[in-house]
């Protein structure tokens, strides 16, 4: 049998893409952040924490990634609008201030798509959510132990995360 030829946001509910979409948008902000704090610490010699945020951008991609094809399984459109700005120049301790806001944000958007998910009885998004927040929650974890650190040792700390 011909499989039957959906029209947009035919497939599931509009409330789900739209979420989706909130998520994305929220993943779109977080891998300009952190690449522009990647570069910024590269070029002030954080050649070690620059690394770090490199790699957590790249999941952020991932994540990106990974709700756009969900969006399109649903026959939606996937946007391209980050839902933030990036903020440029901060000193390393308002950076780690930043990321963790952007963090927390993303998880208690994901838990709160994920019951929504589960509401519209879209097992399959929510465990999109689901997996996306367990990456999230280790972010938040990583950028509050290195805060706790540099407000705890300061400079001696700092100078762990020199070089490549
Ligand atoms: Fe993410
Ligand atoms: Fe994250």
């Amino acid at each position: 049998m011909k499989k039957k030829n959906l029209q947009k946001g035919e497939r599931m509910s509009k409330k789900v893409i739209d979420l989706l979409n909130g998520g994305r948008s929220r993943e779109l902000t977080a891998i300009s952040q952190y690449m522009e704090q990647h570069y910024e610490l590269e070029d002030q010699d954080f050649g070690k924490l620059g690394s770090k945020l490199k790699e957590i951008a790249i999941q952020e991609m991932k994540h990106a990634e990974k709700l756009a094809e969900r969006i399109l399984y649903l026959k939606g459109e996937p946007t391209s609008k980050p839902d933030g700005l990036t903020k440029k120049g901060q000193k390393i301790q308002d950076m780690l201030t930043t990321n963790i806001g952007l963090e927390t944000q993303a998880i208690k958007m994901y838990n709160d798509a994920s019951v929504v998910c589960a509401a519209e009885k879209d097992q399959v998004s929510k465990e999109v959510f689901e997996e996306l927040l367990k990456d999230e929650e280790e972010h938040l974890n990583i950028f509050e132990n290195i805060k706790d650190h540099v407000d705890k040792l300061g400079p001696a700390y700092l100078a762990t995360l020199t070089g490549k």
